[in-house]
């Protein structure tokens, strides 16, 4: 298989040297206008790159794989026990489990998946999951369940129906099963059904229950009228003023976009972007590396979709990076593009009429996504010239993927499709260029890497974690990579006026200070002050933005002085309190490699013995010796690290998580385990709220622990901190959120009402 960097790197040494750039035709242009022999060269190199990243499977051996899984899962379903509730559950979602590798494993093969979608709905249904039942049921239809069998999956999708509250396709589904011959079984659970129509009916409940998929048109709102767009010259360009004073907390904007690409695609939903899949939908062409969380989302992403699958079947996106959100730009705004684009008579004039677009001033909130992302900012002109390359040559291999591949050009409706190739390319290059200094990434919380959402223990209903469990969302992950044109308004400051907060595909915009009438309202767009020093900021903001920040914090006379107060050790020889003079050596225990740190004072290079100790502690937490050992090692970094200490956050946080691990697992605590991890707790928040804020993600992930140790009554939680956890769930996205408020009423209002303390629910 040829690889990208091998065929970029000879495709290079045919294109001339860029020495000066016009724009971003122009460049695409050098790349179709060399010498016969050599144009004929260059592109057959991309042909055979595409060529040869197609990687076809052995269905046979797929369909094995599938069965045996469908076979293991079979097993588990059988044996699930009839009396025990929590063993039932157990089973039933481990079945699953098995039930959708059925379906991940089985690629195209159609006998395999039916009966995958067939099994996991009747696991989903056992478990409540209606919603995702009846999908899967439907799934089973649509790749040829045996017609003799199919009133099976009618009853269960009438039974789920009836559960989500569906009169239509409860009467729907019924209808058809009277048209059957039944068994005395199937007619039982028939007139059943009936009779819950009837009271359906009688409750004229019209609409089926929540529907969780968010709206997918692209929108931007405009919560208060607390701010305003000005524009002026130079540096500062457009940008965002308040108009009045905002609180700290208030809603700036709300901004949905059309285009983003889910990080992770097999795991985040490719319409929605849900991180919670219990039941994944994979598109079955392109190795199941695409995944939507209902049938819904499929349907809503298939126009999209069919101009990526085939290159998400050839893996050709993650090579790509930001150049694939480019194209998702181009795929989902070139519909409005067109009316300008189809207006030229030649590309060199489209180009023209939609730049001149690009150049004029709106009304920046009622104008489209489509004309607010053509007028982002781009620093091509100011690229090194391998740079402008790389991305020219990116461009132009989607490009050739979009005419190869699909059927993209045959479905612009112009005049003339002659040069359009140029076109097309320009407007790759053109959106990634923005897109480097512009794209947004999106967090959100998550399971750790190591836990399975089907995970047998996890739940004890749909939605509802099992008491304990809650800490297994303590990580963070960057899920998806967003087009948001109205944030790419806000100019940058290492100290943001903003923070951010997403959901799916929209992201809100809240005020992270009290900002004054007319004071520039300012996002940060890469490390801010806390968790970075001045040198490395400025570094990364020249590269990728290319400007030098002088914001109030890098303007300081003590610009670091924040950053370093989170890196002070005291030297093991001559106790003089020092920070490494490196700024490689800040975070060194993330890192392989062992630099070794110096005092500053005596040159003594550190032993950091304490560090080994407490790590190898970890690892034997389920051991009540070996946390008493570690609760004593983490007491002692007192001496060694100061105040909160980056180092010393993150051991508190990984003794924290250990040891809650260790007790879901089994291990038994006594009270002075709880007093312990009480107090390396609150450590642990006051610092994170210090380095990250007490709104942030990672501030929201540390307050799973709190709720776990809380809903076991051991720890003292003060209405403040009560408060302040039903604050933070509310700034979750929809599904993770959803989680949270469950756990919260299903253990820790318990508590509080058991502890005579103020009655606070939390609302979903
Ligand atoms: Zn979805
Ligand atoms: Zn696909
Ligand atoms: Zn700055
Ligand atoms: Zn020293």
């Amino acid at each position: 298989m040829l690889t990208l960097s091998k065929v970029f790197g000879e495709q290079n040494e045919l294109v001339p040297f860029i020495s000066s750039y016009q724009n971003e035709l122009e460049t695409v242009k050098v790349l179709h206008t060399l010498p016969a022999a050599k144009q004929q060269r260059f592109n057959e190199l991309t042909h055979e790159l595409l060529d040869s990243l197609d990687d076809v499977h052995d269905l046979k051996a797929c369909a094995e794989c599938s069965r045996s899984s469908r076979e293991h899962g079979n097993a588990v379903y059988t044996k699930r026990s009839k009396t025990n509730e929590s063993d039932r559950r157990e089973s039933l979602l481990l079945a699953c489990r098995f039930y959708t590798h059925a379906i991940l494993q089985a690629e195209n093969v159609h006998e395999e998946l039916c009966l995958g979608y067939a099994n996991r709905g009747m696991a989903l249904q056992d478990f409540g999951l209606y919603k995702e039942a009846y999908d899967d049921c439907e799934c089973a239809l649509e790749y040829g369940y045996p017609q003799k069998l199919q009133h099976k999956l009618i009853m269960r999708q009438a039974h789920c129906a009836w559960q989500l509250g569906d009169v239509r396709k409860l009467r729907e589904h019924l209808s058809w099963l009277e048209q059957q011959q039944l068994n005395a079984g199937y007619v039982n659970q028939l007139e059943q059904l009936q009779e819950q129509l009837t009271k359906l009916q009688e409750q004229q409940v019209s609409e089926p229950k929540e529907e969780l998929t968010s709206e997918q048109a692209p929108s931007l709102q405009i919560l208060a009228r607390n701010h305003k767009i000005s524009n002026s010259p130079g540096e500062k360009g457009r940008h965002m003023v308040a108009t009045q004073s905002i609180q700290p907390g208030d809603i700036i904007f709300k901004e949905q976009t059309a285009c983003f690409v889910p990080l992770e695609p097999g795991l985040i939903c490719q319409q929605c972007a849900a991180s919670v899949l219990y039941a994944p939908i994979p598109c079955t062409q392109c190795h199941q590396r695409v995944v939507y969380c209902s049938r819904h989302c499929r349907q809503l992403n298939e126009q999209i979709h069919s101009y990526e699958c085939a290159g998400y079947r050839k893996n050709l996106f993650t090579m790509l990076g930001v150049s694939h959100l480019a194209l998702r730009m181009v795929l989902c705004y070139m519909q409005e593009w067109l009316t300008e684009l189809g207006k030229g008579s030649n590309v060199q004039e489209a180009w023209k009429l939609l730049m001149a677009k690009a150049s004029k001033t709106y009304d920046w909130p009622s104008a489209s996504q489509g004309l607010l992302s053509l007028c982002m900012m781009s620093h091509l002109d100011k690229a090194a010239a391998e740079e402008l390359i790389y991305y020219a040559l990116c461009a132009n291999l989607l490009q050739v993927y979009l005419h190869r591949c699909t059927n993209f050009y045959e479905q612009l409706e112009v005049k003339t499709r002659e040069d359009w190739h140029l076109l097309i390319a320009a407007l790759i290059l053109r959106c990634a260029g923005q897109l480097l200094c512009n794209g947004h990434v999106g967090d959100t919380i998550v399971l750790r890497s190591q836990c399975h959402t089907m995970e047998s223990k996890l739940w004890r209903a749909p939605f509802h974690l099992s008491l304990g469990q809650m800490h297994k969302f303590d990580s963070v992950a960057l899920t998806t990579a967003l087009n948001l044109p109205y944030l790419a308004l806000c100019n940058h400051a290492c100290a943001p006026s903003i923070r951010l907060h997403c959901d799916g595909r929209a992201v809100s915009c809240l005020a992270a200070q009290q900002i004054e009438a007319d004071e520039e309202i300012f996002n940060c767009y890469t490390l801010d002050y806390r968790n970075s020093s001045c040198a490395m900021r400025q570094a990364q903001l020249q590269q990728t933005f290319k400007f030098r920040c002088k914001c109030i914090k890098c303007a300081s006379n003590k610009p670091d002085e924040i950053f370093l107060s989170f890196n002070r050790y005291r030297c093991e020889f001559c106790a003089h309190i020092y920070v490494p003079s490196q700024r490689e050596e800040f975070k060194w225990w993330e890192s392989e490699s062992n630099s070794a740190i110096n005092c500053s004072k005596c040159q003594a290079t550190q032993l950091f013995n304490w560090f080994g100790i407490l790590r190898r502690t970890l690892e034997f937490c389920s051991e009540q010796q070996q946390r008493r050992k570690a609760y004593k090692a983490f007491k002692e970094l007192d001496t060694w690290l100061l105040d909160y200490h980056s180092l010393k956050l993150h051991l508190a946080q990984q003794l924290i998580a250990a040891c809650l691990t260790a007790k879901a697992d089994g291990a038994t605590f006594d009270d002075s385990d709880y007093k312990q991890l009480s107090r390396i707790l609150d450590y642990l928040l006051a610092g994170v709220a210090a380095q990250h804020g007490a709104d942030s993600m990672t501030y929201i992930s540390h307050l799973t622990y709190l709720m776990d140790l809380t809903a076991f009554g051991k720890y003292k939680c003060s209405s403040e901190q009560l408060k302040a956890v039903r604050t933070a769930i509310n700034y979750l996205p929809t599904d993770t959120k959803r989680i949270f408020v469950n756990y919260y009423n299903d253990f820790i209002e318990q508590r509080i009402a058991a502890n005579g303390n103020a009655n606070a629910n939390a609302n979903a």
